[in-house]
């Protein structure tokens, strides 16, 4: 059983989002398992405070914390690359099996339609994913796959 759904003590009296203090993108909280994953490589005495998920594309700070002291973390600090901040491919959409967003472009190229959302689906059901780990914003990417499904089927038929 994950503890994504836990509230520590800390993250009692921080805010469900808070501006990130390098462009001001309203970023969310995220679980400090979820730092601890991704950060390649950890400060010594890392103060236990709450963290939040910065994913604004013209924003180099990927996590920063409730309490101002505690260290940023850049794109450069992560293990993964953050898709919302990347603009040339491979750009990370779901983090735990590995699809990008060039993979669901070009099933839609070759037959019209998408089919990642429910492939993943199938293995979040199965609870065989590892979202609070492998995802940067430590949450479910099925929200980003069927936007990105989305957007491309919308632009395709536009161009008819
Ligand atoms: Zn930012």
């Amino acid at each position: 059983m994950s503890d994504c759904c836990s509230v520590n003590a800390k993250s009692g009296t921080a805010p469900v989002a808070m501006a990130c203090p390098a462009k001001g993108g309203r970023s969310k909280r995220v679980g400090m398992l979820t730092v601890k994953s991704l950060v390649r490589k950890l400060p010594l005495k890392m103060p236990n405070t709450q963290y939040y998920f910065c994913d604004a594309s013209d924003c180099d700070v990927v996590y920063f914390a409730f309490d101002a002291e505690a260290p940023r973390f850049r794109r450069e600090d992560l293990v993964v690359r953050i898709g919302a901040k990347e603009t040339a491919d491979p750009i990370p959409i779901c983090y735990c099996f590995g699809f990008t967003r060039q993979d669901i472009w070009d099933e839609i190229r070759s037959t019209g339609k998408s089919t990642v959302a429910e492939r993943i689906t199938e293995e979040v059901e199965a609870d065989r994913c590892a979202c609070e780990v492998k995802n940067p914003s430590g949450k479910c990417c099925l929200g980003d796959v069927t936007r990105t499904a989305k957007d491309r089927l919308s632009q395709k038929k536009s161009r008819g």
